[in-house]
């Protein structure tokens, strides 16, 4: 790894941080550190870093604000790159919206309002990068990615770039093709529709306050820490086996909102997993509902 950052310093000025605390980086406040660390900040460096650790054998992940991952205590022995500010031009065209996929979902919904453009209202309070919301198809309140993608374009693990209509992205409920078969998303394509700026702004408003009356936005969380099974509600069916306010060291499913467990401080990765572990068990056992994680896992060895 040493000759790789001599390599990419000298002939690329790229120098990587060591060493970042990933709980500083995910909205849990949870994780170890990072081994190495790049904020991206165009496509000609993250050609580089890709090709240069798929050459040299070494692990990479794709990280945006971080609100939707649940990091190692441990860390991560690989490099980061982060998608964020430095990535999040948005470009409006008629009713279409451009966005690098570093721009947060909470900014491209506010320049679509200036311009008059509803269709994101709801996704506003989703506290991630657009990059991040594509490939975790985010939603909320009836509002999804899926129904306002219209193409991405993204870089494979050798630094090709290819532009996925929608219809290749395979997006269902919290699901994206980017899953399956790994892909840096670079930018996404969005079309909206005309609306009355004021209307646009007052329902984001009045859907921002449903979110923190109903939310436990106080804690570090990564949001819904289930998704939902078909056919219930996951926190319809943790409350249901009195599970609401249960702990494991720092973690515990939330007293507001038992489809959130939330850091009471301090908590580490490994009672979040414990805690999950539990609920899952009791949840099965009770009802017979399988309840899938939602968070992404970063640096956690398989069991
Ligand atoms: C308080 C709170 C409320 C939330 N409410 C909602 C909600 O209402 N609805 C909802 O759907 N989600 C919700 N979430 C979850 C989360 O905000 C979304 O899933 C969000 O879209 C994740 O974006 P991110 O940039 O933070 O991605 P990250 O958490 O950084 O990453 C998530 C996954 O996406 C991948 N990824 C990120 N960027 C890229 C990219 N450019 N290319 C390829 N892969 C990428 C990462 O590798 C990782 O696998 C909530 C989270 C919190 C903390």
């Amino acid at each position: 790894m040493e000759a790789l950052l001599a390599q990419l310093k000298q002939e690329h000025g790229i120098a990587l941080q060591r060493h970042v605390p990933l709980a500083e980086h995910t909205t849990f406040r949870i994780g170890g550190n990072a081994a190495y660390w790049a904020e991206i900040v165009d496509e000609e460096m993250l050609r580089i870093l890709v090709q240069s650790c798929t050459r040299a054998g070494r692990p990479f992940f794709v990280l945006g604000r971080g609100s939707n991952v649940l990091a190692a205590d441990t860390g991560y022995d690989g490099l980061i790159l982060h998608i964020g500010d430095g990535f999040s031009e948005v470009k409006t065209d008629g009713c279409s919206l451009t966005c690098q996929a570093g721009a947060s979902l909470a900014r491209v919904s506010g320049i679509a309002a200036q311009a008059g453009l509803s269709g994101m209202e709801g996704l506003s309070g989703i506290p991630g990068t657009i990059g991040g919301a594509l490939f975790m198809n985010a939603g909320a309140y009836g509002y999804e990615m899926c129904d306002i993608v219209t193409s991405c374009r993204y870089m494979d693990a050798d630094g090709n770039v290819y532009t996925a209509e929608k219809e290749a992205l395979s997006l269902s409920y919290r699901h994206s093709r980017f899953m399956e078969e790994p892909g840096i998303i670079l930018s996404v394509t969005v079309e909206l529709h005309p609306g009355e700026p004021q209307q646009i702004a007052d329902e984001m408003s009045a859907l921002l306050a449903r979110r923190s009356e109903k939310q436990p936005l106080n804690f570090p969380s990564a949001g819904s820490t289930f998704k939902r099974p078909a056919g219930s509600y996951a926190s319809l069916l943790i409350d249901q086996c009195g599970l609401r306010g249960r702990r494991a060291g720092g973690a515990q499913v939330s007293e507001k909102h038992a489809g959130f467990v939330v850091n009471t401080g301090g908590a580490t990765c490994a009672d979040v997993l414990a805690l999950c572990q539990t609920v899952q068990q009791e949840v099965r056992e009770k009802t017979g509902y399988v309840l899938e994680l939602e968070p992404v896992l970063l640096g956690v060895e398989p069991e």
